[in-house]
């Protein structure tokens, strides 16, 4: 059985190569906000999309806990702090215009300057895979997936309800984070568990970090030349949370994460895979429970579980430096976990043209890059060590002669977010 969103899912072709078409016509291109929503924090951007500039982002955080706080960073001017009690999401966002409109650090003269919302959304369940303009029955949707994204689902609709509140009549756009993953075929998708409970529960894998695989493909493809169709792409997002993906001409495959973000990768505090088992044997042992035991694998395992030191590769890398060998068996799992998906993916599509690193450890640690890189000799690749001296930037750092390109691809969440919202309200 295929689920209804699978069938529709058009992946790559339908959100990359917009940028430069929507700019033709009379139409004229205004702001996009786009909104992600955490239960007590706000993060937005306007981005104008006549040259997908920031030109304003910032933060809310404490939203309904004492001590709230907004700091609003208009691009080019200083930064603005607002102490202000924000008891729900609807204040926060209030406050958010205010700023973006106030006289001395605002942005814009009214909201009628921007044109739509974008919202990140966690979890779409296998109801929809494509980004939509959000009504009534979207939201049921969102509802209906407060069990599968109990932490984000929430904050996700109260995001949008605040916006619907605060600007009636514009246009909200949901953006899944699970909607990458949509396309994977059945093979890749179902847990080898009674079907009953992908049929009664919709058990199943589904991918998360969605917006970025779906980003940074796209943009590996254009960065390098790929054929848009058929190019064969390992986007590695490695960051505290950390996912790789599998595509075909945009389209995902595979990805590591599945059910829950807990999957796949050895994560800064995430075991990612790991033998079910293991949890009874833990729980029996130490007298916990499933959910204290969840709590452990989501929040105390990863490299800070291995190393005991942090779960930032910073503070690794520079224990592993004072000859902290816990500190070196971290990074050598990590490394060897990623090496391990990057061999299954490139026989899941029978070969591999390119590999992107993005997010946090992606973009910037260039010893990483190169260990793991320097596994994949089998494969033809040759990482150039001048290229990959590089953090934050868009760049090919394999050598010339490198059988796979591989590319440092900066993630950009919210670009892709307003792409979609502008695609979808145009
Ligand atoms: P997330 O969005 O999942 O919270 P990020 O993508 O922002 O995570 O990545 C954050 C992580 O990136 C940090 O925890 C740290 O491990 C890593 N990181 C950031 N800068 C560097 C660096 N210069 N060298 C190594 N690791 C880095």
């Amino acid at each position: 059985m295929v689920a209804e969103a699978d069938k529709n899912c058009s992946g790559y072709s339908d959100s990359v190569g917009t940028d430069t078409e929507l700019k033709l016509g009379d139409y004229i291109i205004m702001k996009i906000l786009v909104i992600n929503c955490g239960s007590s924090s706000l993060k937005y951007q306007l981005i104008d999309m006549n040259d997908e500039s920031v030109v304003a982002k910032g933060l809310c955080e404490r939203i309904g806990i004492e001590g709230s706080v907004l700091t609003h960073q208009p691009t080019g001017k200083d930064k603005y702090v607002i102490e202000q009690p924000m008891p729900d999401h609807k204040v926060a966002i209030g406050l958010v215009l205010d700023a973006l409109q106030d006289p001395e650090h605002g942005v814009v003269k009214s909201t009628d300057e921007i044109s739509a919302v974008g919202h990140r959304v966690l979890h779409a369940g296998t109801k929809y895979c494509e980004s939509i303009v959000v009504d009534e029955d979207v939201k049921k949707v969102v509802r209906e997936c407060f069990d599968l994204g109990p932490l984000h689902n929430p904050a996700n609709l109260m995001g949008i309800e605040a916006c619907e509140a605060v600007m009636p009549g514009k246009k909200n756009v949901a953006v899944w984070d699970t909607g990458f993953g949509m396309s994977m075929p059945e093979k890749a998708y179902l847990y080898a568990i009674p079907y009953e409970y992908f049929e009664k529960y919709e058990i199943r894998r589904y991918g998360f970090h969605g917006t970025s695989h779906m980003f940074v493909s796209g943009e590996a493809i254009k960065f390098g030349g790929l054929d848009p169709q058929n190019a064969k792409v390992i986007v590695c997002h490695l960051g505290n949370g950390a996912s790789i993906s599998a595509s075909i001409g945009g389209k995902c495959v595979d990805t590591s994460m599945g059910l829950t973000p807990l999957e796949g990768l050895i994560m800064g505090t995430r075991s990612g895979d790991i033998d079910p088992a293991v949890c009874q044997f833990i729980c029996n042992k130490e007298g916990i429970d499933i959910n204290e035991m969840l709590n452990i694998l989501n929040k105390k395992s990863g490299v800070l579980g291995i190393s005991g030191v942090s779960s930032d590769f910073r503070d690794i890398e520079a224990a592993r430096a004072a000859g902290n060998e816990r500190a070196q068996a971290a990074l050598d799992a990590f490394i060897y976990r990623v090496v391990k998906y990057i061999g299954a993916y490139t026989a899941a599509m029978n070969g591999v043209d390119a590999i992107a690193f993005t997010a946090g450890v992606g973009e910037n640690d260039i010893k990483t890059r190169k260990a793991i890189c320097e596994y994949l000799g089998y494969l033809g690749v040759k990482i150039d060590d001048e290229a990959n001296n590089i953090r934050g930037e868009r760049r090919v750092i394999s050598s010339a002669d490198s059988k796979v390109k591989v590319m440092l691809i900066p993630t950009n969440e919210e670009l892709a977010i307003a792409r979609e919202t502008l695609r979808l309200t145009k």
